[in-house]
């Protein structure tokens, strides 16, 4: 797609810093990282979320999850990772072409936010309600 940032990275029309790359899939540093090692890893396909990225592609970009996530425990001692994947500005996704964010973490980085959520129990027949709806829709 023509005005997408991460389309003109898979082109080479402006640089990125290379992690690993396939027939694909392209992996890169995010250049605002939120830990050392932030890594951004994109179907080479524009495809923008969740409800129009193929299988293929979708499964692709996790097979890629794997090696990368195993290569930051080698090189950066990461104890943890955290896989985040935004869909739609509501959620502040920013760039709308389909990415998944790989978050490393050392043993003395403090927690992130975003993964330290408070645990309160649910109300149950909300819970079942609505899980039996979304259930009622799965094709
Ligand atoms: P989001 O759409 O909110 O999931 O996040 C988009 C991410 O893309 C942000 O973390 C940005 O820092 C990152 N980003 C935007 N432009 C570039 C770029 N040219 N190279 C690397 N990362 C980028
Ligand atoms: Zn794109």
């Amino acid at each position: 797609m023509a005005d997408c940032i991460f389309c003109k990275i898979v082109k080479g029309d402006i640089p990125c810093t290379k992690v690993y790359e396939d027939e694909k899939v392209l992996a890169f540093a995010d250049i605002n990282p939120i830990a050392d090692g932030h890594t951004l890893i994109i179907p080479k396909n524009h495809t923008e979320n969740i409800w129009e990225i193929s299988g293929e592609d979708l499964s692709a970009i996790h097979l890629v999850s794997i090696k990368v996530a195993k290569a930051m425990k080698a090189a950066l001692n990461s104890v943890g990772i955290a896989l985040l994947q935004l869909n739609g500005s509501a959620v502040n996704q920013v760039v709308m072409h389909y990415h998944l964010h790989l978050i490393p973490r050392r043993a003395d980085d403090p927690k992130l936010a975003l993964t330290s959520w408070e645990l309160k129990p649910g109300d149950m027949k909300a819970i079942e309600e609505i899980a039996s709806k979304i259930a009622s829709e799965i094709k």
